[in-house]
């Protein structure tokens, strides 16, 4: 058997370091084996996907040389990869359930949904779906659907008994269906769920091994009855644990810069990141910390992958980062690595036309042009001192467009000029007084090119990454204060 082995973003958001962990992993399993590794593009949720994202993923994935055999760019025997270029086949197949009565039409409206949901918290029961719409005649079934009436599609779940499945990591486990809610298959805009997509392609393209997060463990049960309605055999599941904060939270961007692109603009080598992601988790049978991606795949054993909490700590990744940029390179090497990260021409002549306006002697471009090679500002408390907005206003005002920007499909300078002009308007400032904090934050004094311009050169990775650290320099926000500020930002008025 060839095993075959995928990895399945969903293309909604910053391409983050979790999933080339996944991938990692899902990459060694098959290449030891001499199997395939296969890229699916989940992008189900139409709302939140962006071409944007996806390209971001494809290239922060290539970046860290964990190229695929089949999928996007590529094509591939089982193609298309894209779940969005898959609706036929997922029609099809839930016409087979429907039909064979695994899945049901659910006419339910979201008002009813929610007083029982409502109803099942006063009584502390597990909240789900009651199968109220089960108990429809075929008739009534076909006059609604003739009616046009709203409906989704939802899978049977058994009422009694449990699920057992093996873990190929955490071995047997047992959950009982009692706590399997009747899953949606197909929502009312007609597109598939993550579920029925997953299950679906996971069959159709032969993956022998799933390989993921441990947030996906009680899905597999739903998972495994689809396989069963089907007729199919289901793959070997193996979930992964998820990477934690130094404070062992869950890994979040709020805590720690997670995109990958960040760590490249960072100035870390791809080597050193592949390197300390296959750390978490796995250790080389010799115990030496530095190892190149072929010599994990070569040594690859997924029975020694540690079930402890990973921590994904930067100070850690910075110490292997510096092994390599010291062992690795010689001077003149160094000095075309250099080059080739901070020089692109690209980047050069983008912000050297900004840079050439403010200088008056050549030996300024250094001073005036560093924030565009740099991490983080140099910023403290002080730095953000305004005669009209106070500290916790700045505060605000950084955090509200963080959440602006992170909306933004398109990275450019019209773009980001809009979003905080709309922003300035609903929170009632001038954009010179709201671009303030942003100068801070960015270029760490009001004294810069274009913050704009700035902010559309260092790209959004960066930029996302720069304004919470400026927030955190501000004091940060708490989770109460979160919740706050998130309806208040929510309640702001479009301008
Ligand atoms: N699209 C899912 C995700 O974004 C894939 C989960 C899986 O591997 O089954 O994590």
């Amino acid at each position: 058997m060839t095993i075959r082995t995928r990895i399945a973003p969903s293309p909604t958001g910053d391409p983050h370091v979790g999933t080339a962990y996944i991938a990692l992993f899902n990459k060694c399993l098959a290449k030891q084996a001499g199997g395939e590794f296969i890229l699916r593009i989940e992008d189900t949720d139409q709302a939140r996907s962006t071409a944007r994202s996806e390209q971001k993923i494809l290239d922060s994935l290539r970046w860290l040389g964990l190229d695929w055999d089949e999928g996007p760019g590529i094509g591939g025997e089982y193609g298309p990869y894209r779940q969005s270029e898959r609706t036929e086949i997922y029609r099809t197949h839930v016409d087979q359930l429907l039909e064979q009565g695994h899945a049901f039409h659910c006419f339910c409206t979201s008002e009813r949904l929610g007083e029982l949901r409502k109803q099942q918290m006063a009584d502390k029961v597990q909240p789900g779906y009651d199968g109220h719409c089960l108990s429809l005649t075929q008739q009534q079934v076909s006059e609604k659907l003739e009616a046009g009436t709203p409906q989704v599609i939802r899978m049977r779940i058994p009422e009694e008994g449990s699920c057992q499945f093996t873990d190929l990591l955490r071995g047997d486990i047992e959950i009982e269906w009692k706590q399997v809610d009747m899953q949606i298959l197909v929502k009312a805009d007609g597109m598939p769920t993550y579920h029925l997509a997953n299950v679906v392609d996971d069959h159709l393209m032969k993956i022998t091994h799933v390989v993921r997060g441990e947030e996906w463990i009680n899905s597999v049960p739903k998972h495994l009855l689809l396989y069963k309605y089907f007729g199919w055999d289901a793959p070997v599941m193996c979930h992964m644990p998820l990477l934690r904060n130094p404070d062992k939270s869950k890994l979040s961007k709020r805590k720690n810069p997670t995109s990958i692109v960040y760590y490249e603009r960072m100035g870390f080598l791809p080597e050193a990141l592949i390197n300390y992601l296959g750390m978490m988790g796995w250790t080389m049978p010799d115990g030496e910390e530095k190892f190149t991606l072929a010599q994990m795949i070569e040594q690859f054993d997924i029975s020694r992958v540690s079930l402890g909490g990973p921590v994904f700590d930067v100070e850690k990744l910075s110490w292997l980062n510096a092994r390599y940029l010291r062992e690795d390179f010689t001077p003149q090497q160094f000095i075309q690595l250099l080059a080739d990260w901070a020089f692109k021409p690209e980047y050069v002549e983008s912000l050297i036309p900004l840079i050439q306006e403010r200088v008056e002697v050549m030996s300024d471009v250094v001073g005036k042009g560093a924030f565009f090679f740099n991490g983080m500002p140099e910023i403290s408390e002080a730095s953000f001192e305004h005669k009209k907005l106070e500290a916790d206003q700045c505060r605000k005002i950084l955090q509200f467009g963080l959440w602006r920007l992170e909306q933004l499909d398109d990275w450019d300078k019209p773009s980001i000029m809009e979003a905080l002009n709309q922003l300035a308007g609903s929170m009632e400032l001038k954009i010179r007084e709201l671009l303030f904090p942003y100068f801070i934050a960015i270029a760490g004094t009001a004294a810069s090119t274009s913050v704009l311009d700035s902010m559309a050169i260092i790209g959004s990775d960066m930029t996302y990454a720069r304004l919470r650290n400026a927030v955190n320099v501000l004091g940060g926000v708490s989770k109460k204060e979160q919740k706050r500020w998130d309806s208040e930002y929510r309640k702001l008025p479009a301008q």
